[in-house]
């Protein structure tokens, strides 16, 4: 992003809340300006590209308090089969799985430690009940 930005003539800086994929709490504010095309507001809302620190700390600790097992961040409906590259996807919400559970759902698994399922994977597995309200929701 640089340093500058293009004023909106009707909504100035025109500044929208930047929210946690992960959360859905607010992490920061983009000044967006004046948007490309037509001079329009922004939306009240977009995601951040990765989860806050908050989230971070929460991965690390459940990573650090439960080695070997598994991270599974299950993705928002919304996201669809494949998640977006280079961004953190929008999540319906993320548990740790024991590594011997996860191996019974996904045997080819390598090991790393991290998955991300598609919402449609997370309802085959049997993980996204316990998202289901967030899954409700959304940025
Ligand atoms: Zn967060």
């Amino acid at each position: 992003m640089s340093g500058s930005i293009r004023l909106s003539e009707r909504y100035g800086v025109n500044p929208s809340l930047m929210v946690c994929p992960a959360c859905g709490e607010g992490s920061g504010v983009a000044l967006l300006g004046r948007l490309k095309g037509e001079d329009r507001e922004a939306p009240r809302r977009i995601l951040d590209r990765v989860p806050c620190s908050e989230c971070v700390g929460a991965f690390e600790a459940a990573r650090r308090d439960h080695p070997g097992d598994v991270l599974v961040f299950v993705c928002h409906p919304s996201v669809g089969e494949e998640p977006p590259r280079g961004t953190f996807p929008l999540l319906a919400g993320w548990c740790i799985v024991k590594a011997e559970a996860w191996q019974r759902i996904a045997p080819k698994f390598d090991g790393c430690g991290r998955v991300y399922l598609s919402w449609d994977a997370a309802v085959k597995v049997g993980l996204a009940d316990q998202f289901a309200a967030a899954a409700r929701g959304g940025a």
